[in-house]
């Protein structure tokens, strides 16, 4: 292309360019030299108008990295003008790199010949414009942004309320359950102070019983084997109040000869396989007054998930007065055995609901077996003398009802076939409920004394025998006499043998009685039964007895009709030794009455009279044998009618008792079953 110089038309255009308040700027050749720039360009551009004449980069070579020198040579080349509107231009003005925005255009200048030779670049400073409006722009970005987070917000608050409305009801019904845990926990509280009360209460009763008990209460804490106790274990260990020791130290306070054991004891317990079970006994000696004093520690350890001891508390209990009283006991009981196995005495205990008896050696003794023999009460009864059996199980029977000793002498069968008599005596015990549990008692071999009483029974009998012969004959001539005496009108004579006569009667029947008991003893007295109206039998005693006891007043309240099937004579007997014992123990001239009656199936005859009564403590042993009332001793008797009618109405299956007060007077009763 070829360089056409400015004319001077040109010059005349650009003094008019250069007056034009548009920024202008007119660049030619490659290099795109300024050949033109009016003052408001160079204003834009920050410089001055040295720059005319430059090529661009020398002007301004910010421009370096920027595309206006491309727009350039593409106008150049193509002849199509460039236009832009905003166009950005990094510019160093006032010595500071800025952007500015610009309407711009890159015109070509062409010649006639269609060539482009020149460039002209007008340019409007629209920076302001363009920030603005980016600014706008910005806002109304920003507007958007926010009102689509305000959309969103919007939205989430939409969300929220709804979750807000849900958890209000969650609110309210986490208020509801809350109302309820509440009302539930203001129960649980007053039960927790319900229990409170009643464990303060539990502890107080605990207390109480501790100290009624007067137990020492101790505690050793395992992890660091201290030892600490009430203030009772304090004093019985000479500690001082709220003193805790190591254990070892505790331990020294117990008797040496203990000592070892009881660590044993305690190193037992605290092993987790052991179960943790404490109970032993030993002797403290307490180092500040010296007094020794037996003890019966018991305890227990707990332990963690890992079987390590956390605790081990427990009591002490005072046992001295304890230990001394067993000592006294088992001293009593060695003296106790010793005293049963000096009087052949043997010892039993019968189990009455198993009827498995344990029984010391001597008692099998008595019983003719040796100690490894098997001796429950069925073996018992089995060796009893066939007769006696009833009897045997009766008085047992009677013992337990009655609650009170039983005494039975009966004879044995020993297993070599002897006879032996044995005295067996028990007493039942019972349960809470009332029920009988167990008979304990003791044994003896009678068989000696037996066979003593039976010399002595037969020496009686022999001597009564012997006796009522002369007595038979002297009642015979005292008789004839009498006879005599009274045909010859002696009265002195007459009075004097029908005394002879009474006294020869109480004799007879002195003898009679020990005739009786001799026959009693050795089994010879039988039963004659016959049927007899009660009050017949009754009167005739009676009358018989005024003769002896013609001072006294009978008076007899008949049971007439009252038919009895029993041996006449011997309860003749019994009647009239009732009535001699009436007028025997009561003033002369005193009333003595007599009553028979019919009570249900039985027959009650009753002698009452008003003398001197008998002391209740005799009332259950008037019917033993040679018994006899001490304070009574200055009236004869041999202690042997009572004795008789008891065995005669036992033999009618009857009963015989007695009421009576000491100075009001005696009533004797017996008791006959009817047909
Ligand atoms: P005894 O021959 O001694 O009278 P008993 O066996 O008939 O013997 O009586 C035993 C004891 O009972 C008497 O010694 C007497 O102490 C007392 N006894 C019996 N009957 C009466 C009575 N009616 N009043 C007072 N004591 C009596």
């Amino acid at each position: 292309m070829k360089k056409r110089p400015l004319l001077d038309t040109d010059s005349d255009l650009l003094q008019v360019l250069a007056l034009s308040e548009d920024a202008t700027a007119i660049y030619h050749t490659d290099e795109m030299v300024i050949a033109f720039a009016n003052d408001a360009i160079i204003q834009i551009w920050g410089k001055d108008r040295s720059v005319i004449g430059k090529t661009i980069e020398e002007a301004l070579p910010e421009l370096h990295d920027q595309p206006f020198k491309q727009i350039f040579l593409d106008v150049m080349r193509t002849g199509i003008t460039y236009q832009s509107d905003d166009m950005p231009a990094d510019l160093v003005v006032d010595g500071k790199r800025q952007t500015f925005y610009f309407d711009f255009k890159y015109r070509a200048i062409k010649n006639e010949a269609g060539e482009t030779y020149c460039v002209m670049n007008t340019a409007r400073d629209v920076t302001a414009r363009y920030l603005g409006r980016k600014a706008i722009a910005e806002a109304e970005r920003r507007e958007q942004d926010l009102n689509e987070e305000l959309a969103a917000s919007n939205e989430e608050l939409v969300a929220s309320n709804e979750e807000l409305a849900a958890s209000n009801e969650e609110l309210t019904s986490l208020n509801e359950e809350l109302s309820a845990i509440n009302e539930e926990l203001q129960e649980a509280t007053d039960q927790v102070s319900s229990l409170n009360r009643n464990l303060k209460y539990s502890e107080d009763n605990l207390n109480f019983a501790i100290d009624a008990a007067n137990l020492g209460t101790w505690d050793l804490d395992p992890s660091v084997m201290s030892f600490a106790g009430n203030e009772r274990l304090r004093n019985w260990f000479g500690l001082r109040p709220y003193q805790e020791i190591p254990l070892d130290q505790a331990t020294n306070v117990i008797l040496e000869q203990d000592r070892e054991r009881v660590l044993a004891a305690i190193e037992k317990a605290m092993d987790h396989q052991s179960g943790g079970l404490y109970d032993t006994k030993y002797t403290i000696m307490n180092p500040l007054t010296g007094i020794p004093r037996k003890v019966r520690a018991k305890g227990k350890a707990l332990f963690d998930e890992n079987g390590q001891a956390i605790r081990f508390s427990g009591t002490l209990q005072d046992i001295t007065e304890e230990e001394q009283t067993r000592i006294e006991l088992e001293e009593s009981r060695k003296g106790l055995e010793l005293a049963m196995e000096a009087a052949r005495l043997g010892a039993y205990k019968l189990d009455l609901k198993s009827g498995k008896m344990s029984c010391s050696a001597q008692f099998k003794h008595n019983f003719g077996l040796t100690e490894q023999d098997k001796f429950d009460f069925s073996d018992m009864m089995e060796v009893v003398q066939p007769d006696f059996k009833q009897y045997v199980m009766l008085q047992v029977e009677k013992a337990i009802a009655e609650r009170q000793i039983y005494n039975a002498e009966y004879p044995v069968i020993w297993p070599d076939g002897t006879e032996h008599w044995v005295r067996v005596s028990g007493l039942p015990t019972y349960d809470h409920s009332g029920e009988a549990v167990c008979v304990m008692g003791v044994s003896f071999d009678i068989t000696e004394q037996r066979r003593d009483d039976l010399r002595k029974n037969d020496f009686i009998g022999m001597v009564s025998h012997e006796l009522k012969t002369p007595l038979t004959s002297l009642k015979g001539y005292v008789q004839v006499l009498h006879g005599k005496a009274s045909k010859v009108k002696d009265e002195f004579a007459a009075g004097m043998l029908s005394k002879v006569n009474n006294q020869v009667n109480k004799m007879n029947a002195m003898i009679n009685g020990f005739l009786s008991i001799s026959r009693l003893e050795s089994g010879k007295i039988l039963l004659v039964m016959e049927e007899f109206a009660l009050d017949q039998l009754i009167a005739e005693v009676i009358d018989e007895n005024e003769v002896l006891f013609p001072v006294h007043h009978i008076e007899f309240h008949r049971c007439e009709g009252l038919l009895l099937s029993a041996d006449r004579d011997k309860i003749g007997h019994v009647v009239s030794n009732l009535i001699s014992n009436a007028a025997k123990y009561s003033s002369s001239e005193s009333v003595i009455e007599i009553h028979c009656s019919k009570e249900g199936n039985e027959a009650i005859v009753s002698v009452k009279d008003s003398g001197i009564g008998i002391p209740k403590e005799d009332h259950d042993r008037l019917f033993e044998r040679y018994y006899r009332v001490e304070s009574n001793s200055l009236i004869s008797g041999f202690g042997i009618g009572l004795y008789l009618s008891a065995e005669i109405i036992e033999r009618h299956k009857g009963r015989i008792w007695v009421e009576s007060e000491v100075g009001k007077g005696s009533v004797f009763h017996f008791s006959l079953p009817l047909l």
